[in-house]
């Protein structure tokens, strides 16, 4: 099988809003007893602090996302640094937890073999490892979610990473992917992976 002595980890960019997907998402996650990290938006944990620490409470991981979702491949030195820093203050202000990753937004100056020297300076001093994924689940794409033609991409994005053991799979924090996690994690699990800790 697909997934066979192979595992995924699921990853959610962009939270913690909208706070009612974030509910539904961790609420799914807590009955299927999967450890998740969420990458969130410095701007948005200061909006909504409680939800911020709600992913926390519930055991996830809370990485960095940036403050307010740049391309920060293409931003100075000086905004990297502030983009990344304030997400790292607000972040451990509000949920005592400190970051160890960061995934910039649309991947961009995160990927081996193109990283980005601002970025990896700021992140070096941040003490930040640069991460991006494995499978993109495109779940941001119309039609929005996890349906079928998804589906059918993420299993032809395995499929051509044949050799890989552990993949990082990419969803966002928004209404459609909330409905159809549950669909996803038994698909996953029909394959055959395990689904890991991050
Ligand atoms: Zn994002």
């Amino acid at each position: 099988m697909l997934g066979d002595e192979k595992s995924v980890v699921l990853s959610f960019d962009d939270g913690p809003a909208p706070v009612t997907a974030l509910e539904d998402i961790l609420g799914t996650l807590q009955r299927h007893e999967i450890r998740a990290e969420f990458y969130v938006l410095g701007s948005e944990v200061k909006q909504y602090p409680e939800a911020a620490r709600m992913i926390v409470r519930q055991g996830h991981d809370i990485q960095n996302h940036s403050w307010g979702h740049p391309n920060l491949a293409t931003e100075t030195e000086q905004n990297v640094r502030w983009e990344l820093e304030q997400t790292q203050d607000i972040i451990h202000a509000t949920t005592g937890a400190t970051p160890t990753k960061i995934r910039p937004p649309y991947g961009a100056g995160g990927f081996r073999g193109n990283i980005d020297p601002e970025l990896l300076a700021v992140a070096d001093d941040l003490s930040l490892t640069i991460v991006t994924w494995d499978i993109d689940t495109e779940d941001w794409k119309a039609p929005r979610g996890l349906g079928p033609e998804k589906i059918r991409n993420i299993e032809t994005q395995f499929t051509q990473q044949q050799r890989k053991v552990s993949f990082n799979v990419l969803m966002h924090v928004q209404q459609a992917t909330a409905r159809d996690l549950p669909s996803f994690i038994a698909q996953l699990k029909e394959w055959g992976f395990t689904i890991a800790e991050p």
